[in-house]
């Protein structure tokens, strides 16, 4: 069965073709993936029976198996899915406001093996297609009345974005396109440790998303110790190559800093961050640690997050700190996935059924 998601390996024109019919009907399939939300080709009724009977004999639109779908009391929803080859992944729908944000997976597990991430600890399995990218963001959409519609992405799930570059990219152009979800480029972002050939690569692609980069130390020293890759790379690359981002996409920097309570949140962090941002156009996206389960990190107390963030706004900095949401459905990266596994502890998420 070939993955109708999956737009670039599908050849659904040249099955189109191949099978009498006009060029036409994979724009109107489209249609119904995108803008009518359909769940099964029966529902594709501009389209002749024989038609829908021969797509899905040959393709499938859904390839996951929602395995949980838990809701917290913020209105947070997350999904952890599992493909026919057993591999899982989690995404997420935020509402804020007016804001319908999801948060979506590029990889099954991660290589970066940053050490307070739940994601990485068993490391990757495998790169997702861009089907199965986009699955995440449709079975997300769906859950949303008729009359919303997503109005956010960011590429914050599991995995590392950059080290999936193509079929993340591939995606997010459908993602982007009118025709597609219509979520416009500067409503997108790819959150990434900071790989900088990659970052170039989006420089050089005229990419208009944009790009967080998960800094969470100020110096290389300790950002070795948190986020391990950082040994062959060393921040002064990664700000480089974000800078020439920042440049020809004109796009604002976010670096995010997850708070770790005694390890990276003491004022001389926040003095040396400073330095090292100031008279860079960025934001500064403070998240404080959202415990995994067995790992020792603690989330910082309220008085060592103001300082820090004091320390910061002082030197002219602009900072937000991220809200936590979703924290009893385990929204964080990777949690839910570790909750659920067989050999851990007995999971607490507030659990809905799962359609
Ligand atoms: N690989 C990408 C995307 C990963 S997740 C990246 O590194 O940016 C998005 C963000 O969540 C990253 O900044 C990541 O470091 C952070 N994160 C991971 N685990 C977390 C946790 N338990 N609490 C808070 N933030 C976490």
């Amino acid at each position: 069965m070939k993955h109708l998601l999956d737009f670039e390996r599908n050849q659904l024109s040249e099955f189109l073709s191949d099978s009498g019919e006009k060029s036409f009907r994979f724009s109107q399939i489209v249609k119904w993936i995108f803008a009518d939300r359909a769940d099964s080709f029966d529902e594709m009724l501009n389209l002749s029976k024989p038609l829908r009977e021969k797509l899905a004999s040959q393709y499938t639109l859904w390839t996951s198996k929602v395995v949980k779908h838990s809701k917290s009391n913020d209105g947070t929803e997350k999904l952890l899915l599992e493909w026919p080859d057993g591999g899982q992944v989690e995404c997420v729908l935020l509402r804020d406001g007016d804001r319908r944000s999801i948060c979506v997976s590029s990889q099954v597990g991660c290589a970066m093996g940053c050490v307070f991430c739940a994601s990485g600890l068993d490391g990757v399995d495998r790169n997702l297609t861009s089907g199965e990218i986009l699955e995440q963001m449709l079975r997300l959409q769906r859950l949303l009345p008729r009359d919303e519609r997503l109005s956010h992405i960011v590429m914050m799930g599991m995995g590392e974005p950059l080290a999936n570059l193509k079929n993340v990219l591939t995606t997010l152009e459908i993602a982007s396109d009118e025709k597609g979800l219509g979520i416009s480029a500067r409503r997108i972002t790819i959150s990434t440790v900071g790989i900088p050939e990659a970052i170039r690569k989006l420089t050089e692609l005229k990419s208009r998303y944009n790009l967080a980069v998960s800094l969470h130390a100020p110096n290389d020293e300790l950002r070795t110790k948190l986020v391990p890759v950082n040994k062959k790379i060393g921040i002064d690359k990664i700000l480089d190559a974000a800078d020439e981002y920042f440049e020809s996409s004109g796009r604002r920097l976010t670096f995010e800093y997850v708070l770790l309570a005694g390890i990276n949140d003491q004022a001389e962090h926040a003095k040396q961050l400073a330095g090292r941002l100031r008279r860079r156009a960025v934001l500064l996206n403070v998240i404080p640690y959202n415990p995994v389960a067995g790992l020792p990190y603690k989330t910082p107390s309220s008085a060592a997050t103001s300082q820090f963030r004091r320390i910061l706004m002082d030197a002219g900095i602009t900072i937000q700190f991220r809200q936590r949401k979703g924290d009893e459905i385990n929204a964080a990266c990777g949690q839910l996935r570790r909750t659920f596994a067989k050999d851990s502890a007995p999971q607490t998420v507030v659990i809905s059924p799962s359609s």
